[in-house]
């Protein structure tokens, strides 16, 4: 059986390029793909493969004096939704640009955002009712077919943006307001948080596990609204039969949670599209299309 894994913890790691050779042979020795990195601040992951061998990987994680305490997240899928292992040595683990900023010690990244449970979420939602905001800690795109309902969603292309968007007027009147951040599966959030804290948001939690975490608990009955978007060849997961489309197709307006690739080959952007409105070509923008009609005319 092939299963998928996905993992991530915040531990200073003093030599990183050992980390990544004895990573590398572990993964290939398993045959392991996916995606692994490795910074001072810490390891992140995401690996297809069969059970038992993903099993061992895990293990042998367990017996390493840095990574015990690692709670792993399995997932429906494979070795096949991963087209190769990649194991790297970055500046960051998740790229916010801005490594100088993170703190890590045995117990994670210092000053972040406090932890909730899903069901502290909605204790939170209960006691401070529409005061509290919830923050999208993603990229813009991962928003527009699912998100918590009435979240704040940063106009973030890359998570490089957040440092732009934090700063926008906007964002200032949020500063002491209660507010709960959210990614996919927890990761983004811990240094979204504590970026936010260093900025002067005063009172800022965490969704602990993030949309995944939540979406076990409360499938499409609490907060959340639309589908899970991931970075592997599912493109997006359903927490119940009752999940909605809330993304809007971008060429006959009706609602779809349906991504396709831009078909200016050159453009590695994602146009949502629905079923029906796959049959034609479609760009991402007035600018793709021109770019890729331009050769034709010549
Ligand atoms: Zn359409
Ligand atoms: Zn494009």
């Amino acid at each position: 059986m092939q299963k998928i894994v996905l993992f991530y913890k915040f531990v200073p790691i003093a030599d990183t390029e050992t980390i990544m050779h004895w990573q590398r042979t572990l993964c290939e020795k398993l045959e392991l793909k996916g995606r692994i990195i490795i910074s001072e601040h810490g390891i992140n992951g995401t690996l297809g493969g069969d059970l038992q061998n993903l099993k061992y990987y895990t293990r042998a994680m367990k017996a390493h004096s840095l990574f015990g305490a690692i709670t792993w997240k399995w997932s429906d899928g494979g070795s096949e939704d991963f087209p190769r292992l990649s194991v790297k040595v970055r500046d960051e683990i998740v790229t916010f640009g801005k490594p100088e900023e993170i703190e890590v010690d045995s117990s994670g990244v210092k000053n972040g955002g406090k932890h909730l449970s899903p069901e502290q979420v909605h204790k939170l939602v209960q006691a401070r009712g529409d005061d509290v905001v919830f923050m999208d800690g993603r990229n813009a795109y991962e928003a527009a077919i699912g998100k918590f309902k009435n979240a704040v969603v940063p106009n973030t292309r890359t998570t490089k943006d957040f440092v732009r968007e934090l700063e926008k007027p906007a964002m200032q009147k949020l500063k002491n307001k209660p507010i709960v951040t959210y990614c996919t599966g927890g990761i983004r959030c811990e240094i979204l948080s504590a970026m936010m804290k260093n900025r002067g948001f005063s009172e800022v939690y965490q969704v602990k596990g993030g949309i995944a975490k939540y979406g076990e608990a409360y499938k499409d009955e609490g907060l959340w609204e639309g589908k899970m978007y991931v970075f592997d060849r599912r493109m997006n997961v359903a927490f119940s039969d009752k999940s909605k489309d809330i993304g809007t197709c971008s060429s006959c307006s009706k609602t779809t949670s349906n991504y396709e690739n831009c078909a200016n080959l050159a453009c590695n952007d994602l146009v949502l599209l629905c079923k029906a409105c796959t049959k034609r070509s479609h760009f991402c923008s007035k600018k793709c299309h021109k770019t890729h009609r331009e050769p034709a005319s010549v």
